[in-house]
């Protein structure tokens, strides 16, 4: 028997009855780009989290970089940003011409935000939070010192859909929150899309705007924007995955909870949770230092692990005109090089985790 580290197969038959309507509906509406389902998703998702403005995107890359362009941060600006995240985070910075500072991890592998304030020059425009693994960041410590230097906060929440810390969602504490719905990632659609929440209008306005040439008024452009709209097709689909998300999330924390009851290896640290937070745990990750061992020992019993991430934005090559060097940031190298997540996602069958914990367990000094 072989155990998957995700088949979105089994999350699509949960509910694939509500996704065949959905899409068929939007399909046969003849309406294709910027209508109801859009409008619909988007009042629907902003009221479900608890923001007043939501604007669908292409993508969660296409949400950072626009939220970045909104704010009009562009070149010779700094964007503080964990030295520990995937590399869209990053992207969404360089993509507009500013620079990334990076700031190491806490052990809960979010931004360490008692080492943000050190990392502030009169450059810094704003602060860009990753809720890791779908695990809060520490807000309160990162809202005080945006206030205090006038920064703003855009929370990448690529991983953390439903997340809360200290009882309000991820997504509503910076002036804007960038969402992915990648296929895999606890709120997902079947395709690529993305989306912004925001509380201030003019930057709604603005991004509306941004996502569709720049043109607020059809053939008026005041600012130069892209083509990236979330299609009708994918925000109905999208309904259906929000109006699910609760559950999606209970059962990726049922499984964690599994994980953190059954594994018991001294080779293998688990993942802790912070006070006040309350973890979606779109990715479950155990640190070893013998990481690449066990990978390969879970793999000989047919469990498929993957690393999130090999390699830190700030050693990969597209990053070397930015001149860091290995050793910079060692906490984030060291977690790359540990890092190993084991397969969660909603729809894994209990024997398949009770497969995972048995291996895991079993896996020894030789
Ligand atoms: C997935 C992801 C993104 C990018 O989202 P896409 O929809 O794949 O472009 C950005 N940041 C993080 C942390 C992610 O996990």
């Amino acid at each position: 028997m072989s155990v998957d580290f995700v088949r979105l197969k089994r999350g699509y038959d949960l509910y694939a009855q509500e996704y065949e309507e959905a899409a068929l509906r939007a399909m046969r509406s003849g309406w294709y780009i910027l209508g109801k389902e859009l409008e619909e998703f988007e009042a629907g998702f902003a009221e479900y989290m608890g923001a007043k403005y939501c604007i669908g995107v292409n993508s969660g890359l296409d949400a950072l970089i626009l939220a970045v362009r909104a704010l009009d941060i562009g070149p010779g600006d700094e964007v503080i940003v964990p030295a520990n995240t995937y590399i869209a985070s990053v992207l969404g910075i360089t993509e507009n011409g500013a620079t990334p500072v990076f700031v190491e991890p806490d052990r809960y592998f979010c931004i360490d935000a008692e080492q943000i304030e050190q990392a502030v020059t009169d450059k810094t425009k704003a602060i860009l939070p990753v809720h890791l693994y779908g695990q809060p960041c520490e807000m309160d410590t990162i809202q005080t010192i945006a206030e205090k230097y006038g920064l703003y906060v855009i929370e990448d929440c690529a991983q953390s859909h439903g997340a809360v810390y200290r009882g309000k969602k991820t997504g509503t504490f910076g002036k804007i929150g960038c969402f992915s719905f990648y296929p895999t990632k606890p709120m997902g659609a079947l395709g690529d899309s993305g989306a912004l929440l925001t509380d201030d209008e003019n930057i709604a306005q603005k991004l509306r705007a941004l996502r569709n040439y720049g043109s607020a008024k059809k053939y008026v452009n005041d600012i130069c924007g892209k083509n990236t709209r979330l299609d009708e097709v994918q925000a109905a689909v999208l309904k259906v995955s929000m109006a699910h998300l609760q559950e999606g999330n209970a059962w990726r924390n049922r499984i964690a909870g599994m994980y953190l009851e059954g594994i018991e290896n001294p080779l293998v640290r688990l993942p802790e949770t912070r006070n006040g937070a309350e973890h979606v745990y779109h990715v479950f990750p155990l640190l070893c230092e013998r990481r690449e061992e066990l990978q390969r020992y879970l793999l000989d019993k047919g469990i498929h692990t993957l690393i999130h991430y090999p390699i830190p934005p700030h050693l990969q090559k597209c990053y070397e005109y930015l001149g860091h060097r290995k050793g910079e940031y060692p906490l984030s190298e060291s977690y790359a090089a540990q890092e190993l997540s084991l397969p969660i996602y909603a729809g894994m069958p209990d024997e398949e985790v009770k497969l995972v914990t048995d291996a895991v367990n079993s896996f020894r000094e030789d």
